[in-house]
């Protein structure tokens, strides 16, 4: 190789290097679909104090699309569905789908499988609990097409929750959870694989499923129903999302 061969391959070198502008992060052109999960028809969990999980959902994304607005990402939208449970799944792929979104990122609160459902009385009314586990949990489909790019998302959001002290929910790998058992993906920040989850496998663009907390628990209720941890799951969203638009 002569000398004028290797500054050539350096002049293209330092070409490749810079990313083409339309590889930038444009915050304000980044379409995200904050996705709430369930319906008011159809509203998922019953929390410890029998509120449905379907209003948490709502607000919650509600306050993490007022977040990422806020910081820029003008193209955000909170999407609620209405109908019976199965057919909404298609109709938000649907949705996420017409729309080109670059991101997908559904809103749900945990419960537990049945069996370990403990009896206690909650304003006079018969009601059920779990204290045993708690923490929040991220899901990726293999099956998404962008499924690198959802992992790399869903370990940028564990990472922020767990620098805010959040612990994840630990139990989804043991043999008591049965059918709801799922392979760790990343034990440091807790995201698990969740293959068979229509919202994420049949979606285009890059899709993570956050389970923001437990409600069956009843202290995590409690955390759940305040605007502090509210705002400091909206503000990971956020900064997840920043990190995520920049080094796609
Ligand atoms: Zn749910």
């Amino acid at each position: 190789m002569n000398f004028s061969q290797a500054a050539g391959i350096r002049k293209f070198a330092k070409a490749r290097a810079k990313p083409p502008a339309t590889e930038k992060c444009e915050p304000r052109k980044f379409r995200i679909i904050l996705d709430v999960g369930h319906t008011s028809e159809s509203q998922g969990a019953t929390s410890a104090r029998n509120d449905p999980e379907f209003g948490f959902n709502l607000h919650l994304a509600k306050l993490i699309g007022e977040r990422l607005k806020s910081a820029g990402f003008a193209a955000t939208r909170v999407l609620v569905t209405e109908g019976k449970a199965k057919a909404s799944l298609l109709k938000r792929v649907g949705t996420a789908n017409d729309a080109h979104a670059d991101f997908f990122l559904s809103i749900h609160h945990d419960s537990v499988p049945d069996k370990m459902l403990e009896e206690w009385e909650f304003e006079g009314a018969k009601s059920f609990f779990s204290d045993r586990f708690g923490g929040h949990s991220l899901f990726v489909s293999e099956r998404n097409p962008r499924f690198g790019a959802s992992l790399a998302f869903a370990r940028l959001l564990g990472k922020e929750l767990k620098d805010r002290g959040l612990q994840y929910a630990s139990q989804y790998t043991l043999p008591l959870m049965g059918r709801y058992r799922h392979q760790l993906l990343d034990k440091d920040v807790g995201v698990y694989r969740y293959d068979g989850l229509v919202v994420l496998s049949r979606t285009r663009s890059a899709a993570v499923l956050l389970e923001a907390g437990s409600l069956i628990n009843r202290g995590e209720e409690m955390a759940m129903n305040s605007p502090e941890r509210q705002e400091m799951i909206a503000v990971a969203v956020t900064a997840a999302t920043r990190g995520f638009c920049e080094k796609r």
